[in-house]
């Protein structure tokens, strides 16, 4: 008796340890950042800098 856990076991596992994965919402952006055990401030501002694609762009244009 010993199955392999399910992937989903794990996910449950992170989310008990708090630990979140942000991904930016922009189409064909790799973009993530994974984090735990910060600080709200400091969840907040990682949360920020991975939705704000302008942060990311694969291209920064100097308009
Ligand atoms: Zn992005």
């Amino acid at each position: 008796m010993s199955q392999p856990l399910p992937s989903r076991i794990g996910d449950a596992a992170a989310l008990l340890l708090g630990q979140h994965t942000v991904r930016c919402p922009h189409p064909g952006c790799t973009v993530r950042i994974r984090y735990r055990a910060v600080t709200a401030d400091e969840a907040k501002r990682l949360t920020a800098l991975a939705t704000d694609h302008t942060r990311h762009g694969p291209e920064q244009q100097s308009t």
